[in-house]
């Protein structure tokens, strides 16, 4: 069978087979549009999903000495992945990854290790259902820690960089190192990593709380988006950074560019910092329409939006 790295002309990438750890699943040309919000992205030539942390140093290194590009992918919630797919080696982490501990439980707080792969929502639940604060803003943020972690996730004044004592991690070189709050730069909706870095877990520590507090706290998140973003349909969040003093949402508002379309991709009538894939939309047609919104909000209101959604792949 033709692979698509062949199809496409492009010679297709190798690794040894014997170099896999057993803990190491890899599929060829997986399809990207799976595991994205948006549903958009074309294949991944090598995709591994690693289940320890000795299999995902090894898969890195093996890619290193290859010369191939690693990309991570958490849950796919903030990215658009381009129509032809990412070169090299898309690294998903397993199940194994998905797991919490509680170190450290007190009257006053707690310290919490949470695996890169476990689900956002269901730790800021974890959490809150204890009977700690700190984390509410989380409620209904789709995607892994790992992506949080990476995204500095955060909704309503509160964002990840708050709870973080410490994250765990794989460097480029399949080196396993614990990297402190202090030495981690985080700004917003943005951490910077060192190049090629894996993060397999996020240490936090969290406050004990009010149990009646939280459970508002939660209920209002809860609403808020429920009333204000377009949860029924493929998404990958909000496509712009806020500016300065400003909403996204609110400049594109003022452009009159809610509803405008390019092919299958839409700005949400609901909330128009987001972009709706309305039933096949192909990145090419997202990536366009995003150009048009930034020419458009620059053109008319003088600014000039930054993406908060990640472009990925080969363009
Ligand atoms: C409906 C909807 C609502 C949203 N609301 C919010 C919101 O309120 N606030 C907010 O901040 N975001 C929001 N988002 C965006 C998105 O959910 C967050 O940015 C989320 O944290 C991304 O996590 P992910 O696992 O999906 O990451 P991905 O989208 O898979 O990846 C994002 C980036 O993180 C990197 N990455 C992922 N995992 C790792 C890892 N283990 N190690 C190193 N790098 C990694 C990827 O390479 C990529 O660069 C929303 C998205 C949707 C669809």
């Amino acid at each position: 069978m033709i692979s698509a790295a062949a199809a496409r002309g492009c010679a297709p990438v190798e690794i040894d087979p014997a170099a896999f750890s057993p803990d190491c699943r890899v599929r060829r040309d997986e399809p990207l549009a799976r595991h994205t919000s948006m549903r958009v992205g074309g294949p991944a030539d090598l995709f591994c999903e690693v289940e320890s942390e000795l299999a995902l140093a090894e898969l890195v290194r093996h890619a290193r000495a290859a010369h191939l590009p690693v990309f991570v992918l958490g849950g796919g919630t903030n990215l658009i992945v381009s129509d032809r797919g990412v070169r090299g080696v898309t690294v998903k982490l397993g199940r194994s990854f998905a797991r919490t501990e509680w170190l450290a439980e007190d009257a006053e707080g707690a310290t919490v290790v949470a695996g890169a792969a476990a689900n956002f929502k269901r730790v800021v639940l974890e959490i809150s259902e204890r009977g700690y604060r700190g984390v509410e803003f989380g409620e209904g943020i789709p995607g892994t820690i790992g992506g949080g972690v990476r995204m500095n996730a955060g909704a309503f004044g509160g964002e990840i960089a708050d709870v973080t004592v410490a994250i765990r991690g794989v460097t480029a070189a399949g080196e396993l190192v614990r990297l402190p709050r202090a030495e981690l730069g985080f700004a917003y909706r943005r951490l910077d990593l060192p190049r090629g870095f894996t993060v397999t877990a996020l240490e936090m520590h969290v406050a004990r709380g009010e149990a009646d507090a939280i459970a508002r706290a939660i209920a209002d998140a809860k609403r808020k988006r429920g009333r204000h973003q377009p949860l029924g349909q493929p998404n990958a969040g909000s496509i712009f950074k806020n500016p300065s003093g400003d909403f996204a949402g609110r400049l594109i508002e003022l452009c009159g560019l809610k509803g405008l379309r390019v092919g299958a991709a839409q700005v949400s009538p609901q909330h128009a910092n987001f972009i709706v894939n309305t039933g096949g939309a192909k990145a090419c047609e997202v990536r366009d329409l995003m150009h048009e919104v930034r020419h458009t909000v620059w053109r008319r209101r003088g600014v000039w939006l930054e993406p908060e959604v990640r472009l990925v792949g080969e363009w």
